[in-house]
């Protein structure tokens, strides 16, 4: 078998209604900007694979161009060859990050449901098999009324994000959904976020019995990492800007976190993730894939994955999501009772419509401002304006 093409298909998403800062002052697709990137591998036997890229889907459009050149003719069986090969392809790059690790994600994903197709069987089985059949989702909700609008859909696990008022956030979270739903908090570890801060906020959050505390700082804070957990009396997650099994290493082996949670879309493929994940078992870390900018083949992926590993947690899901979603794939997974029944099909199972992409195609792919942490708040990026606020946000009710 060999690669005859590769072809990118990139659209602009909308933006879910309830996905916290980083979306919620934008709600159309005209001013949103979230862009899903996916990647078609044709090959000469007639079988093609799908895969996905996040960690920005434009700029990674032209680096799967690039790496085409040196894919064509290869076998697409060969999967940790061709992973290989485009790392060595990328080094001159400086590996480039998510942006390097995206392209090669989205491939790698595709080469992996080739595999399946070719042999007729889930890539889950071609993982080892499947530990589970179904996987626990959490969703997203900052407000009461959304919270318990998700327990009544049967979601057994909320996040709420961001640092507008978050201690009085969590605590009427937790007041309204009671002890029986997981409550885990995400501070996205923007820049000016001290270390100091987080722990101060970290310690008011303590009696909720959150789940985890996410990114308290920004992932490149090894070391602050290590001073919070000493402070913290809550778990600790992170991962989801990292990329490959040396990007989320110095988290795991320095046992700096509780969950890790790379990015099914950017985090160097199932290839990667099928490593980090044994990497993070080896440390007693659960594993519960990022997702927000993510699109719905990269969810697929994941849950072949959570399927196949002892040490999965969660898949994070957009719950109430951009209507969009389920018109650019088939099948559309379903959360019941909140969790996701694992694909059987061969392959990843998935396939996207191609004319419904085409209806939306990219316009922008970085926020305008607005979200808390965008240029023209006051919570720009000076360091000492998040101070000012400090005694706003650490206070509770
Ligand atoms: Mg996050």
């Amino acid at each position: 078998m060999k690669i005859i093409d590769i072809k990118t298909f990139l659209m602009q998403a909308g933006s879910p209604p309830n996905s916290g800062a980083w979306a919620a002052n934008f709600d159309t697709i005209a001013t949103g900007w979230r862009n899903w990137l996916f990647v078609k591998i044709y090959t000469d036997e007639g079988i093609t694979g799908i895969g996905e890229c996040s960690g920005w889907p434009r700029v990674i459009e032209t680096a799967v161009a690039d790496l085409k050149s040196i894919l064509i003719g290869e076998d697409p069986r060969h999967i940790e060859r061709l992973w290989q090969k485009m790392q060595v392809a990328i080094m001159g790059h400086g590996m480039s990050g998510v942006v390097g690790a995206g392209a090669m994600t989205g491939i790698d994903m595709a080469l992996w449901d080739i595999k399946g197709k070719a042999l007729n069987t889930p890539v889950w089985n071609l993982l080892g098999g499947k530990l589970r059949d179904k996987v626990r989702i959490y969703a997203h909700a900052s407000t009461p009324e959304v919270a318990l609008q998700l327990k009544a859909e049967g979601v057994t696990a909320i996040k709420a994000g961001g640092l507008k008022d978050p201690v009085r956030m969590l605590e009427g979270l937790r007041a309204a959904i009671g002890d029986e739903m997981d409550l885990m908090v995400d501070l996205h570890g923007p820049p000016w976020l001290t270390t100091a801060d987080a722990i101060a906020l970290g310690r008011r959050l303590e009696p909720l019995g959150l789940m985890f505390m996410e990114d308290p700082v920004a992932p490149e804070q090894t070391d602050a990492y290590a001073r919070i957990r000493d402070a913290v009396a809550i778990p600790l997650a992170a991962g989801e800007r990292l990329a490959t099994i040396w990007g989320l290493r110095p988290l795991i082996e320095r046992d700096l976190v509780d969950v890790v949670q790379p990015d099914t879309g950017r985090a160097g493929g199932i290839t990667q993730m099928k490593k980090i994940a044994a990497m993070a078992e080896a440390h007693g870390i659960m594993f519960a894939p990022h997702s927000g900018s993510l699109g719905p083949v990269a969810e697929y992926a994941a849950l072949h994955l959570l399927a196949a590993i002892p040490n999965a947690l969660m898949l994070e899901r957009v719950e109430i999501d951009w209507a969009g979603r389920s018109e650019v794939i088939t099948p559309v997974p379903r959360t019941v009772d909140g969790f996701i029944t694992v694909p059987d099909a061969p392959g990843l199972g998935v396939d996207i419509d191609e004319a419904v992409v085409a209806k939306y195609p990219s316009a922008r792919n970085v926020g305008l401002g607005k979200g808390d942490y965008a240029a023209g708040t006051a919570d720009e990026y000076v360091y000492v304006q998040s101070r000012l606020g400090r005694r706003r946000w650490l206070a509770g009710e």
